[in-house]
């Protein structure tokens, strides 16, 4: 076994040379060994990194004109896509989900920073000649300052890529602080910036853990903060950074169900329960979890998921397998808990996802594709975001049960209908509280020109990721209302400013 390397901070466009009091151990989930060491930031440093960011932002980044930020967002966009299957290789080192999903995160990132390329244009204002005699309107938006990026641990190029881009178009300067678990494809994204023509300091990584996400709460420069992770730490973050005066968008857990409708297409709602139920181990922010069956096809697709479950390889994502590690032995072991409970609470354990090889050397952290039925609100399999590669499938008797199931659920981050009936599908559209709604499509992440956000406990705040509402989030509105003298000024007048 090789020696853990050292992975540290990056501050004003180099790695931080201090010595750091603690450090968290780095591991590959597919062997189980520990590869990294990684030094996690004191609150001190993170107020000096703020300190750095802020003095970057005055003297350069905060007067950048368009062009300029345009024309690093373009070098960067290419330098992205040029280097994807290394940032890929990272991932998959540190996270464990199969090479090709790792090569797919970053194709969706790189797509928000392909938006923000367009930064001169989405920031155009508004302009109004003339709305009194001589006077004219126009608006404007501004960037804020220093903001912070908090990023979880399941997408570790993705999601720290659904704020970077546009926090930095938009005119700011950053610090983001990614998961302890898989830190490094950040520093390898970020090292890309630098090299797109970035000022140092503009960006800044910060590696570290509750320390340092409440070092960049309090700090009063930092003006905004996009968080991305649990539930819990989501409400956290969110009451903590509002009570200090910041804005704040912090995405919390889900928990997606997929509604199938008796005249759905059986293969096709088979085909996609289990792409998007045990893709990335379930470790997905829009994995299903719930798969909610109204009867009489329960049995029938059940025995579709069977067969289907039967021919995935679960192994070392390396290797070309279908599913690989959980990125922890601990979350591994946390999971694979859910079992036996589902079974005391009185599920049927249809797959035992502890059963059956796997493809690797050993040591890894794997838990097969599960599979239980009979599931009900209530159950602690039902109830919890697992976030792990187990599906649960609930069975309802019509299309109002299914709905006031979903609709009462906590989360409401994503679900998806699978129906031929158009008109069932409109009305789920309309009537189900969730933010992002499939139909025929089980992971209906938006498209970086939309926005991405739950409703309920998925979400807190009202901004949603990227999109116009990331260019919103990142800037303040600023109207103007002018008027060049000439000399036909209309002298005194004390009443309320009207139109003339
Ligand atoms: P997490 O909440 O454990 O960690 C997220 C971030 O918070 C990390 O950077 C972590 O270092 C930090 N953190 C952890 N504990 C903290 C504490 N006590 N105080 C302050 N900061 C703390 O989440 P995770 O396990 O890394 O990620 C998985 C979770 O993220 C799941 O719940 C998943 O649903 C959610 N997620 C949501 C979305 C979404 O768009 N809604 C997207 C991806 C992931």
């Amino acid at each position: 076994m090789s020696t853990p390397a050292r992975i540290t901070h990056l501050v004003n466009g180099a790695s931080w040379e201090g010595t750091a009091e603690r450090t968290s151990p780095v591991y590959n989930p597919a062997t189980g060994e520990h590869t990294g060491n990684l030094d996690l930031a004191s609150a001190d440093l993170v107020g000096e990194v703020v300190g750095i960011a802020k003095s970057a932002w005055q003297s350069s980044w905060q007067r950048s004109s368009l062009t300029q930020r345009a024309q690093v967002l373009f070098a960067f966009r290419e330098l992205l896509n040029s280097r994807k299957k290394d940032i890929a290789a990272i991932i998959t080192s540190e996270h464990g989900k199969v090479l090709s999903d790792a090569e797919g995160e970053v194709t969706r990132g790189l797509e928000v920073a392909e938006f923000a390329c367009g930064i001169p244009h989405l920031l155009k204002g508004g302009f109004s000649e003339n709305v009194s005699t001589k006077v004219d309107v126009y608006s404007i938006r501004q960037p804020l300052g220093v903001v912070g990026v908090i990023s979880p641990f399941n997408f570790p190029a993705m999601v720290p890529l659904w704020f970077v881009p546009i926090a930095i178009a938009c005119g700011n300067a950053v610090i983001i602080k990614p998961s302890e678990k898989d830190p490094s494809a950040v520093n390898a994204v970020a090292a890309l910036w630098k090299e797109a023509g970035l000022p140092d300091g503009v960006l800044n990584v910060v590696h570290g853990d509750k320390e340092a996400v409440d070092a960049l709460l309090e700090h009063p420069d930092v003006k905004a903060i996009s968080f991305v992770g649990s539930t819990p730490i989501a409400q956290y973050v969110y009451d903590t950074g509002t009570r200090a005066g910041k804005r704040v968008q912090a995405l919390g857990g889900a928990k997606n169900h997929m509604l199938v409708l008796p005249d759905a297409d059986l293969d096709l709602a088979a085909d996609a329960a289990v792409n998007a139920g045990f893709g990335s181990a379930g470790e997905r922010c829009m994995a299903i979890s719930a798969l909610v069956a109204v009867e009489p096809i329960a049995d029938e697709l059940i025995a579709k998921i069977t067969d289907r479950m039967g021919k995935l390889v679960t192994g070392d994502g390396t290797r070309g397998c279908d599913m690989g590690p959980l990125v922890t032995k601990a979350h591994r072991d946390k999971v694979a808990g859910y079992l036996d409970r589902g079974v005391e609470e009185g599920a049927t354990l249809v797959v035992d996802g502890r059963e059956g090889d796997v493809d690797a050397d050993g040591g890894g952290f794997f838990l097969r594709p599960t599979l239980f039925d009979n599931v009900k609100p209530g159950m602690s399999v039902y109830d919890d975001e697992i976030f792990g590669p187990v599906l649960s499938v609930v069975r309802v008797r019509s299309y109002d049960e299914a709905l006031a199931l979903i609709n009462a659920n906590q989360y409401g981050n994503g679900t998806a209908i699978f129906t031929n009936d158009g008109g069932a599908a409109r009305r789920f559209q309309n009537e189900v509280e969730v933010g992002m709604v499939g139909i025929n499509v089980p992971i209906p992440v938006p498209m970086a020109y939309y926005s991405f956000g739950g409703w309920k406990a998925s979400l807190f705040g009202d901004s949603h990721a990227h999109g116009m509402e990331g260019v919103h989030f990142y800037t303040r509105g600023k109207v103007v209302t002018s008027r060049w003298l000439d000399p036909s000024h209309g002298g005194i007048n004390l009443g309320f400013p009207q139109n003339q």
